[in-house]
């Protein structure tokens, strides 16, 4: 793979490589282009604190830690700094005024969590229930509307049965919205190797059926995972078959892809 977008960083609290060793990993494997989109902070209201992400006192050392490599690497790749980030309604604008201080590139919307994240259902959480199905595919289309996002990370990360029809329906909703707004799906390598329920298969006929852009991501918590060729033919395998239309490489810049529209 020569271009991954979504790599993480210990700050995360479940990463397992510093930024220097995903860089010379990324070096040796001959990549050009590694993008960082560690776990967005989120500046909630009280004191609660969700333990998946960075805290807002750590994103500028993340920042310029990550600018130092992208000079001292400049010759060997090409190094971009940006945030993974649900879209929660309640806080949004307050985290965007906040991320507006900091020269960060992109934002891959990857909605863990529903609703405000606070008492609320975990995306990856198994259910039956239609509501939240709904609810999510609502949530997502106005993260379209509200944000600017490089591309949607593992967009199929909620876990409903995927092969009931009206899997299909909502996520057409989903996949329709995107398209509207040129924003690229991601296929999701750490998913398809640890056998989640995402990427799953209707979910991307859909896509290839509303004729969605592409990308793939490594969703890199461990350095070793960049090279995974066996599941990027995997994925690849699943383009050829369905039909799917790669997105064209992105071009980036200071704020261009991450903020409010
Ligand atoms: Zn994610
Ligand atoms: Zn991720």
């Amino acid at each position: 793979m020569e271009r991954n977008y979504h790599t993480h960083t210990p700050r995360c609290n479940h990463a397992f490589n510093t930024e220097r060793e995903f860089v010379e990993g990324a070096i040796e494997a001959g990549m050009k282009v590694l993008g960082f989109s560690d776990h967005s902070p989120y500046i909630f209201d009280g004191d609660y604190y969700s333990t998946f992400r960075m805290r807002p006192e750590m994103v500028e050392d993340y920042v310029t830690s990550i600018l130092r490599l992208k000079e001292e690497y400049k010759r060997d790749i090409e190094i971009h700094v940006g945030l993974e980030m649900e879209y929660y309604p309640k806080y949004f604008e307050r985290l965007c005024r906040f991320l507006e201080d900091f020269p960060l590139e992109y934002a891959l919307l990857g909605q863990h969590c529903m609703e405000n994240e606070i008492g609320a259902h975990y995306s990856g959480t198994y259910t039956e229930d239609f509501g939240l199905l709904q609810m999510f595919v609502d949530q997502m289309i106005e993260a379209f509307s509200v944000g600017k996002w490089l591309y949607v990370a593992h967009p199929d990360i909620l876990n409903y049965p995927y092969n009931r029809p009206e899997y299909r329906t909502e996520m057409r909703r989903l996949c329709v919205a995107a398209k509207e707004r040129g924003i690229p799906l991601e296929i999701n390598l750490l998913g398809l190797k640890t056998r989640r329920s995402y990427p799953n298969r209707p979910f991307w006929e859909t896509a290839a059926e509303v004729g969605n852009e592409v990308v793939l991501g490594v969703d890199a918590h461990k350095v070793e995972w960049l090279v995974m060729p066996e599941i990027e033919e995997e994925a690849m395998g699943w383009v050829r078959e369905l039909g799917l239309k790669m997105a064209p490489d992105f071009e980036l810049g200071v704020g261009r892809h991450i903020g409010l529209r």
